[in-house]
């Protein structure tokens, strides 16, 4: 895991001693001594964290670092700001503009290493899910960088984790200002209540009276519920060692005590802001696996899913000595029904004939668009004969009933060819299954359409 790390700023020596320390830890450092150039490179995707200077003539830290964070192409880079001043009031500008962290000069070696590793880890995941997602872009979904450079970070659930009454009281107080906050003063239950509660932030007190906030927080990152839920730990100064442990085990950031109200509100409101954002990565994620396997016009499965998991079904039904069922169906004289009433009908035609088909099959069965006008059903745990009563039922429902199209203003009769088989002995191929069942079908087409054919092996 070598990340590239950009150090930004305009006295070489600073540069010079961040990149030392930096190369000892067998990071990547590349440097620049301006803003516009941190920029460029940072556009270029050339680089996963940026240690970005305040004091710099020209354009500032904070300036470069709104930039940063305002365009999508760099929003998602981690950016530290490493500053010679450390009152309140500058790290807050820094937070405002949406720093991810901040440095103090001079810099505590095993400070900057924990943090640079902490975010490292954070960008690597950032960046197999944006490449992942990149197929949902392809396929036309909204881009979450859109959204998250103008999230504001508000809105927020949070459970606060402290069990020291004067504590929780004031930092819930200085919270609800801007999100939903739950306290949960007992440690021993606030795993239970974080996998619960569908929270956007953790804040976890390591100061609890006989129970390690620590334990809380590595318990937390590895339950299913909460493993993607930010943690932001608070320390005492004296326990500022237990923070870099912290770090190590997936703590996202921390604040010591005392704590200052707008810091507090500056972080909660960036770790809010980038658990929204991989969310919504994660859904687009979701999305484009489910796009890949489903056929865009009917909602049916596609065939490339229909193939690779038919070989599955066919296993397990040789594995558990069951049988399995398989019918083609196709629909007849489709050709006439878009030269006659326009592809539009068509389209009409195959999504209603979709929706009928999903009501006459049980949920296990697997119903797929095969091609143009023809489709694969799938069932196991079924016989031909039990099958060849719902390929019928299945005739029925579609000559039954005229299919209504444009817009419900016609109705056209039409009806569909099945031809149906099973799988016949262990570890039989599935091509060969679909041929037998193609073979059944053009019989039906042969013997007169609308009917079924059953072709046992
Ligand atoms: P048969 O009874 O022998 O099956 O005749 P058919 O006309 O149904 O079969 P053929 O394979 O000759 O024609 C299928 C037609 O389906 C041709 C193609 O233009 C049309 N088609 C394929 N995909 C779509 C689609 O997504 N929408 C529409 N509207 N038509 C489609
Ligand atoms: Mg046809
Ligand atoms: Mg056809």
């Amino acid at each position: 895991m070598s990340a590239r790390i950009l150090v930004v700023d305009d006295v070489p020596a600073n540069v010079k001693l961040l990149e030392a320390r930096l190369s000892a830890e067998y990071f990547d450092v590349m440097t620049a001594s301006n803003g516009t150039e941190a920029l460029a490179l940072a556009r270029r995707a050339e680089c996963d964290i940026i240690l970005l200077d305040v004091m710099m003539p020209d354009m500032d830290g904070f300036e470069v670092c709104r930039r940063l964070k305002t365009d999508p192409a760099t929003h998602h880079i981690p950016v530290v700001m490493v500053t010679a001043l450390d009152s309140p009031a500058d790290r807050n500008r820094g937070l405002e503009a949406g720093a991810d962290d901040f440095l103090t000069k001079p810099v505590s070696d095993v400070v900057l290493i924990a943090r640079v590793r902490s975010l490292t880890r954070l960008k690597m995941m950032t960046d197999e899910l944006r490449m992942r997602a990149i197929t949902s872009l392809e396929i036309g979904m909204q881009a979450p960088e859109r959204s998250a450079v103008s999230d504001t970070g508000k809105g927020g659930r949070i459970l606060l984790v402290d069990d020291r009454e004067s504590s929780y009281e004031r930092l819930a107080t200085i919270l609800a200002a801007e999100h939903t906050i739950d306290v949960e003063p007992n440690p021993t239950e606030a795993l239970f209540h974080a996998a619960e509660g569908n929270y956007d932030l953790l804040i976890v007190s390591l100061d609890l009276n006989n129970f390690d906030g620590l334990r809380l927080c590595s318990q937390a990152r590895s339950l299913e519920r909460t493993r993607h839920v930010p943690i932001l730990a608070i320390a005492d100064p004296e326990n500022s060692t237990r923070l870099l442990r912290g770090l190590e085990i997936g703590v996202n950031d921390y604040l010591l005590r005392p704590i200052d109200k707008t810091e507090l509100l500056a972080r909660a409101r960036t770790q809010i802001r980038r658990r929204r954002y991989t969310d919504h990565l994660r859904d687009n994620v979701q999305n484009s696996i489910e796009m890949a396997i489903t056929d865009a016009l009917t909602g049916l499965h596609n065939r490339r899913y229909m193939e690779s998991h038919l070989a599955t079904l066919a296993e397990q039904a040789s594995t558990r000595g069951k049988p399995l069922a398989l019918m083609i169906l196709d629909i007849d004289y489709f050709k006439s029904i878009n030269d006659n009433y326009g592809h539009d009908a068509g389209d009409d035609v195959l999504r209603e004939f979709a929706v009928r088909v999903r009501k006459s099959i049980r949920g296990i069965d697997l119903a797929c668009r095969y091609g143009g006008e023809e489709f694969v059903i799938v069932m196991p745990e079924t016989d031909l004969h039990v099958a060849g009563m719902v390929a019928e039922r299945l005739r029925r429902s579609i000559a039954g009933e005229p299919f209504a199209v444009h817009k419900g203003t016609k109705r056209i009769e039409v009806t569909i060819s099945i031809g149906l088989t099973t799988l016949e002995q262990k570890g039989e191929a599935v091509g060969d299954v679909l041929k037998r069942a193609d073979t059944a079908l053009y019989r039906a087409k042969h013997d007169g359409r609308n009917r079924v054919v059953s072709h046992a092996a």
